[in-house]
């Protein structure tokens, strides 16, 4: 352990990660064009790779997750429409109520079960039926991983089942989606492909958005994957929310690199993860709960939540970033190594041992 590194460890999102040196020079040596004339070669490569890797007939690359889905929502719906969501859903709490500001779509939240998942009975009791009184029930959103948690393979084919058989349209905020294909290629047995993983996720749904800048290490961008029409109807809506972008063929090259590089590398992120949240459960005030990707929860007791508002300043005093108050987010990337966790459990320790 190298006690004496300062190099601040930041726990704070996955969105945090600087570009490798490899990851630059892939965006320097990229070829580019003005893509609001379809003309940004590094983009309209990306734009093929990821729609062939994640079998869907195209993508739009999007500045950022938050636009990526609101053009999605809004590529599904009509003013008037609603879509249903969960309470924790990121389109849902953490975008601004973009669909309803700027769309005149009317979220229906459902409260989620401890695992994540919405329950099917609640979905069927949430779609509307064809009345006047009632807004039109279009679509529902789900999300993979939410907040670390994998929800499991069969329970998004039922669900998506359901919405299909009620008329709804299906739309998957895949932010971490990669991180949801590792993690469930590795509890699938020792054949498990997480490009496999991936596309029977991303096959329950219509459309998904997945995120370059999380853990996969790119500086900016998502991608909306979808049919042709879809996307075409998408591709306006981005234009009107300022998203058309010029030459990002340089950003591009950047999320083309984390695909060729970043994917399967998440791995060593979920180690990490439970290497953290197995050094944590031995320290005293703290209530782990276990991570199943690159997101640990944990939550203060007794002596140590009287003492919670001087934790996070006392982390940052010592070079360890982290979110939360009484609930701590730790989230493990590409810029974190089993150092930076042993620093990070000796920093907690000192603190909680005080
Ligand atoms: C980060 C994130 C997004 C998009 O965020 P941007 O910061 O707008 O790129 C969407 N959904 C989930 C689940 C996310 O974690």
């Amino acid at each position: 352990m190298k006690t004496n590194d300062m190099t601040p460890v930041d726990l704070r999102s996955d969105t945090v990660t600087q570009p490798t040196p490899a990851m630059r020079a892939a965006m320097l040596a990229a070829p580019l064009g003005d893509d609001v004339f379809a003309g940004d070669p590094s983009v309209n490569a990306l734009q093929e790779k990821i729609a062939a890797l994640l079998g869907f007939e195209a993508a739009l690359f999007m500045p950022t997750g938050t636009q990526s889905n609101l053009c999605a929502i809004l590529a599904h719906c009509q003013r008037g429409d609603e879509y249903i969501v969960g309470q924790f859903a990121h389109t849902y709490r953490w975008e601004g109520g973009g669909a309803a500001v700027l769309g005149s779509v009317q979220p229906q939240p459902l409260n989620h079960q401890a695992d994540g998942t919405l329950l099917l009975a609640d979905i069927e009791a949430a779609v509307k039926p064809d009345d006047a009184h009632f807004a039109r029930t279009r679509l529902l959103a789900l999300e993979n991983t939410l907040g670390g948690k994998l929800l499991p393979l069969d329970y998004l084919q039922q669900a998506t089942e359901l919405a299909r058989a009620k008329g709804l349209s299906r739309h998957l905020d895949g932010a971490r989606l990669f991180n949801a294909a590792v993690a469930q290629a590795a509890i699938g047995g020792a054949q498990g492909d997480v490009w496999l993983e991936a596309r029977r996720i991303v096959q329950c749904f219509d459309s998904v958005s997945v995120c370059f800048s999380k853990g996969l290490g790119a500086p900016v961008g998502s991608a909306l994957c979808g049919s042709r029409e879809f996307l075409a109807r998408a591709h306006r809506i981005r234009k009107m929310a300022g998203g058309g972008m010029r030459q990002s063929g340089l950003l591009a090259a950047a999320a083309s690199y984390a695909l060729d590089h970043h994917v399967l590398r998440l791995a060593d992120d979920h180690a990490l993860a439970l290497q953290l949240a197995d050094g944590l459960r031995q320290l005293p005030g703290l209530v782990v709960e276990p991570p199943q990707t690159n997101i640990v929860f944990v939550d203060l007791v007794d002596a140590a939540r009287a003492r919670a508002d001087a934790l996070v300043p006392f982390l940052a005093a010592r070079g360890i970033l982290v979110t939360g108050l009484y609930r701590l987010r730790f989230v493990t990337h590409l810029d974190v190594d089993a150092a930076g966790v042993a620093r990070t459990l000796a920093v907690m320790r000192e603190f909680l041992r005080a």
